[in-house]
């Protein structure tokens, strides 16, 4: 028996027992004639104490050799301990130690495995078996799987049944690259990894599963960005014999579920908001409603004056930095710098101070006197004390920049408060969106998402403006979750497909097996998936999805530590009856 207790586990009422640990060596402190050791496993740190009175001296012996991350076994007596640590749930008791096994020993961690780590993210990265090893990294696994838990408790009871979907399967367009995997018994032929299970959650939903769920691997051989895994994990589910409703408030309950059961946080019923009303008031379609700060458009009241920027402008618009009239002028002209910025994109920025006594001071006197500026104030929603700041340029170039500056305001103010959680559903969604780069309608969704009722003619003559039954459940600024009501029937998918740019061959050799389905009753279904990974950060108050992760990827998509991808030995390559053509 290598344990009786785990190193969390033993408290002042354990003293005078016998009891035997096992765990690494977190640190020694070797006083000559006595030492104390931080014993350490998942469950906690236990301190060991070896005294030259009571410790055999061979046993001293061997614990003045121990270092750090050995891993030990070792028995003793629980005794209370004369100055208790009140910093550990252990600190009232410490282990004097009567035998000492040493498990395995350990070459000198490269860096320090404590809450605050000397090791930067690649050396991490690269070591990951040892960074699990401390706090962080382990509390945010164990969260995680807790949020799992509660996922798959909630969908259980709901008669969610979770099915398994293949992974070599070929190509569900969700948007991305597919990742391929090269077939040795089929020449010249590739499997796709899932985009996403999309296709066969419909299937099992022809299948009469009725409710499924899977918390599933997805893969998506993106450009990089960010924050972002090409293999990520999503809790996708289906149900059939749906409407829009009924999706929207099975997995409101399934997030109001997680927000109670992991943060003990009660959120009122979800706010729901269009699209286009969303693109409007935030510029994003996945809004952090935390804070107020809504776009006012100003176009009515700045574009009748000389100021040439705005009269050519296409929209003009505006929020209210609360507090912001305490800002500076350089740190005013930082604000501006930071909107010029290549990646943000803005000309520039008009600004408006609202002084304490009712006056305003702006940055285009010349052309705008008190009363206009006091219409600036009132469509933004600007109250004294406050800054209005204003970008112009081309609809949706503009709102996206005032975004980004608004969502970056709300973090130098520290309005994007990690423990509050406002949720809310975006819906209906274009269904197509007009691609720049091919110069064709892309699914903004995916192929599967049905219009809207009595929209479908609308395709022919304005495909742009057909919405589709497509919502997205976003959660403080990030999207957690996005779905759709279905297409159901072969006549419609068949139109769906033709309008995003494939030939009927095409079609058929792509999607035939859905379009088969559907004409065996094909019941009416819809779903969503959430990216778990983001969720469970977001849920533990943070935004960065790799601590979540047990084995991420780095930025170029490498794992740093198995080093993959890698090259394959020409053996194998013939095997699979390739042959590599590199650029470089
Ligand atoms: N398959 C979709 C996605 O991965 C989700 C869904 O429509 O249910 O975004």
């Amino acid at each position: 028996m290598y344990r009786s207790h785990n190193c969390g586990e033993l408290r002042a009422s354990h003293s005078n027992i016998e009891v035997t640990l096992s765990g690494w060596v977190q640190s020694v402190r070797d006083k000559g004639f006595m030492i104390y050791l931080d014993l350490r496993d998942r469950y906690g740190i236990t301190q060991l104490y070896f005294d030259e009175e009571r410790t055999p001296k061979a046993i001293m012996e061997k614990a003045s050799k121990l270092g750090r991350e050995f891993v030990i076994q070792v028995k003793g007596n629980v005794i209370e301990r004369a100055s208790k640590n009140p910093n550990i749930p252990t600190g009232d008791i410490e282990v004097l130690v009567s035998e000492l096994n040493i498990l395995n020993t350990s070459i000198v961690p490269p860096f320090t495995i404590e809450d605050k780590t000397d090791g930067g993210d690649d050396l991490r990265m690269k070591y990951r078996y040892l960074d699990i090893r401390r706090n962080p990294v382990k509390n945010s696994l164990i969260f995680r799987h807790k949020v799992a838990q509660a996922v798959r408790n909630y969908l259980s009871n709901e008669d969610f049944i979770e099915v398994e979907t293949p992974y070599l399967i070929k190509s569900t367009p969700e948007g991305a690259r597919d990742f391929v995997v090269p077939s040795r018994m089929n020449e010249g032929q590739f499997y796709a990894l899932p985009q996403s299970p999309q296709t066969f959650k419909q299937l099992l939903m022809v299948g009469g599963m009725d409710k499924y769920f899977q918390i599933v691997k997805c893969f998506r051989d993106e450009d990089l960005r960010a924050d972002r895994q090409p293999e990520f994990t999503q809790i996708d589910c289906e149900m059939a014999f749906v409407e829009q409703e009924d999706i929207l408030n099975t997995f409101e309950g399934l997030t109001r579920h997680l927000l109670k059961e992991i943060n003990g946080v009660e959120v009122e019923k979800f706010p729901r908001i269009l699209y286009d009303d969303a693109m409007r008031l935030y510029g994003n379609d996945k809004p952090d409603i935390r804070f107020g700060m809504e776009f006012g458009e100003l176009n009515e009241v700045t574009q009748h004056k000389d100021f040439g920027v705005f009269n050519s402008a296409e929209l003009v618009i505006g929020i209210a930095v609360p507090g912001g009239n305490k800002f500076t002028r350089k740190e005013i002209d930082n604000l501006i710098k930071w909107v010029k910025r290549p990646q943000v994109g803005a000309l520039g920025m008009i600004y408006s101070r609202c002084n304490d006594d009712g006056t305003f001071k702006s940055s285009v006197d010349k052309f705008y006197d008190q009363e206009d500026l006091a219409k600036w104030a009132e469509v933004t929603g600007a109250k004294a004390g406050d800054l209005v700041c204003v970008l112009s340029g081309e609809t949706n170039k503009v709102r996206a920049q005032l975004s980004a500056l608004r969502m970056e305001l709300a973090e130098q103010l520290g309005l994007r408060k990690p423990n509050e959680f406002a949720p809310l559903w975006v819906m209906d969604f274009p269904l197509l969106e007009w691609d720049e780069e091919t110069e064709r309608y892309h699914a903004m969704h995916h192929p599967f998402t049905s219009p809207k009722p009595g929209q479908l003619e609308l395709l022919d003559t304005n495909p742009g403006e057909v919405k589709a039954n497509a919502y997205d459940l976003v959660l403080n600024g990030n999207e957690i979750g996005g779905g759709s009501i279905r297409i159901h029937d072969k006549a419609t998918q068949a139109i769906m497909l033709k309008h995003l740019g494939f030939t009927e061959e095409e079609a058929r050799a792509q999607f035939g097996f859905l379009m088969d389905a559907f004409e065996y009753g094909a019941p009416p279904h819809g779903g969503i998936a959430f990216g778990l990974d983001r969720l469970v950060a977001i849920l533990g108050g943070q935004e960065t999805i790799r601590d979540y992760i047990a084995f991420p990827k780095n930025n170029s998509g490498r794992d740093v530590m198995i080093d993959a991808p890698a090259p394959i030995d020409d053996e194998q390559l013939t095997e699979l009856s390739l042959k590599l053509n590199l650029k470089s």
